[in-house]
This record gives structure tokens, sequence and C-alpha cells, in this order.
């Protein structure tokens, strides 16, 4: 049967909306990134395979803010050789040019099962065998991968950031394998990166519990707001049913996220958030209300919401939003006096 015609005009009308749109930010991919009252805001983006890489450029990224290796070993047939990793390492790092890169190490395990591995049977597996654990657990394959990342990064800056951590010696562990690696590829003559900063995302709540111990040890860390707020309220991410219950614009996440933006810049290590609230321009306005001036997004996602940091002014939206966190939990609602202050401001949400 064939679409009535409203229906295919109204597709019609979605593509050239679309078009305007993109036309629209392909005017700001070369406009700073910068709010109306001067703040300099980093907007990355997300990415995990070759085919992501154009969006760099397209988008006018500042970089890539997250890698997330595991879709090579997700989309393949078998696990990838060394070799394949070192070669698609080097193609990330070739097509971001001088703009940064973080590599998040394997995040695999618990639902992001690979076929050609054993399955592991588990009750719960996003509270499972994933990710660092599994990493240190049979560090083998940890070792090949900070291997291949190490060479890739030869003769240049190098950003490598672990899933999952939930407590301090979990990050001492990992560290030390890249401290291992870097002895080995020295003694074997190889070019080493000139610099290599390591951190780790911020998405197990017992983290929030240490970050005054892990802020001196990290270069950098990355809030993952889907598993942290999916831990935070024991609420299944993948599950429709659930995932709607609670509002990420609401006092509870809003604290945790400005308490993270308060150490870690107290503490002047460099902070970003590459969760889908990023993604959102809602969210990446509360963001930077709370102190938070590096992103990562999905591609698709960075031309509205760098139109929405061009028109804020950030000094108000901070004056606005603090006083709603601090007045008492669910007597107001925060998402819709954000909304009413990107009205008033004249922001597009
Ligand atoms: C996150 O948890 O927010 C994150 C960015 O990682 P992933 O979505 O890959 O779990
Ligand atoms: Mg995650």
């Amino acid at each position: 049967m064939r679409p009535s015609q409203e229906i295919e005009a109204a597709f019609a009308e979605r593509v050239r909306f679309r078009a305007r749109r993109q036309a629209q930010y392909l005017a700001l991919r070369d406009r700073p990134c910068v709010t109306k009252d001067g703040q300099k805001v980093e907007l990355m983006i997300n990415a995990g395979l070759a085919i992501d890489l154009p969006h760099v450029d397209d988008t006018g990224s500042a970089g890539i803010g997250l890698f997330r290796t595991e879709l090579q070993f997700m989309v393949g047939q078998s696990l990838p050789r060394t070799s394949d990793q070192l070669a698609l390492y080097r193609t990330v790092l070739d097509a971001a040019g001088s703009k940064p890169v973080t590599f998040r190490t394997l995040d695999i395990g618990g639902d992001k099962a690979l076929p050609y591995m054993e399955a592991v049977i588990e009750e719960n597996p996003a509270l499972g065998w994933r990710a660092i654990r599994l990493g240190l657990d049979r560090p083998g394959l940890l070792r090949g991968q900070i291997r291949a990342l190490l060479r890739a990064g030869g003769g240049r800056a190098l950003r490598v950031m672990f899933p999952m951590i939930s407590e301090v010696a979990e990050f001492d562990a990992a560290k030390a394998l890249v401290e291992r690696e870097l002895t080995y590829l020295r003694q074997h003559g190889h070019t080493l990166p000139e610099r290599i900063d390591i951190g780790t995302m911020v998405e197990v709540p017992a983290l929030l519990y240490q970050l005054d111990e892990l802020l001196k040890k990290v270069d950098f860390i990355s809030v993952g707001s889907n598993d942290l707020f999916q831990f935070l309220f024991a609420v299944d991410r993948g599950n429709a049913k659930v995932s709607e219950r609670f509002d990420t614009m609401s006092a509870p996440i809003l604290r945790v996220l400005r308490e993270i933006a308060r150490k870690s810049n107290a503490a002047k290590k460099s902070l970003s958030l590459c969760g889908e609230m990023a993604s959102k321009p809602i969210g990446a306005l509360a963001l930077i209300a709370m102190g938070y001036r590096s992103l990562s997004l999905s591609a698709t996602a960075l031309g509205p919401v760098k139109a929405m940091v061009i028109d804020l002014d950030a000094k108000k939206a901070e004056a606005m939003l603090g006083p709603l966190l601090d007045a008492p939990a669910g007597s107001i609602s925060i998402r819709q006096k954000l909304t009413e202050f990107a009205e008033a401001e004249g922001l597009a949400l």
C-alpha cells in the first residue's frame, strides 16, 4: 500500500526542515563555540568506528571525547588482532589530526557480549563481569589493547580512559598496566607517545564518594551519564518500562553532577560528560550552568547544542539554576524552570 499524500507531504516537509536545519548548523560549523558572555565550551563527538570519522570535521567538533573501542570487537566475527586494533587507532588519530581523541578501553562483557567469546550467564549483566573488571581479571586482552594504543600514539599525544571504575585501587591497577606496557615498548625501541593523559569514566556511584582521592591520581574524568543515572536510580537504561520513570533534570541527578564539577574544577582536573545527557540542548544547558565546559555528544546533536551555546548567557543560567538545586527536592519542576528560562532567553531547546 502506498502511503497517503499527507504522509508523503509530511515526510517531504521533514526532509526539507532537516535540510534547512542542517544548512543552518553547517553555517555554525566554523564559529567558535563560545557563550554570549564569553565562556568557551568545548563540544566533542562520540565515535566508535571508522565510518564515524568524517563527522569530526563535518561538525567542526573540538575532537573525539569518547571513542568506544568495543565497537570494533562487536562488529567482527572474531577477536580483532592487535595489528587490526593498531591500524584502527592510527586511522582515528590521523583523522583527528591535531584535535584530541579520548580512547576508552574495552567496555565488553555483561550486556555487550561478543558473539565469538564464551557467554557468561549472569543474572544482572549490567552489574556483572564487564569492562575494567574483565580487563583486570584477564589482563592479556587489556594489555594487548593498551599496547596497540601506545604504539598508535607514538610521537603524538594520547588519551586513555577506563570504563566502569568503581574504586581508586582499580584505577591504580589499570594505570599500572599502562606503565608496564610503556616499559616494554621503551625496551623494544618503539617511539612512545609524547604525552599520555590517563583518566576514567565516572559512571559507578561508589566513585562519587572517592572523588577527592581519585582526582589526585587521574589526569581527567568524564561522566558517563547513561550508566551513572541507571545505577543511581536503579533503573535499567534499556528497559522502556522503567527508563522513563525518573527525570534527568531533577534535583538528585543535578546535585550529583554539580558536586562532580565543583570537585574537579577545584582540583583543576579536566572534566567532561560523554553520556546522552550532553546530546540534548536542555541537558547541555544545565551542565554549562553547573560549570561543565567540555561535552562529548553524538554527531547529529552537535549542531543543535552549539546553536544553544552561542545564544546562552552562562552566568545568567548559573544564577538561575543554583537556587533551584538548593530548593527542597520535588518542590518545583526544574525541567519546567529550565524550559521557561530557555524561552525567555530565546534559546532553541
Ligand atoms: C555512559 O555510560 O554514559 C557512556 C557514555 O558509556 P556507554 O553508553 O558506552 O555505556
Ligand atoms: Mg557506560
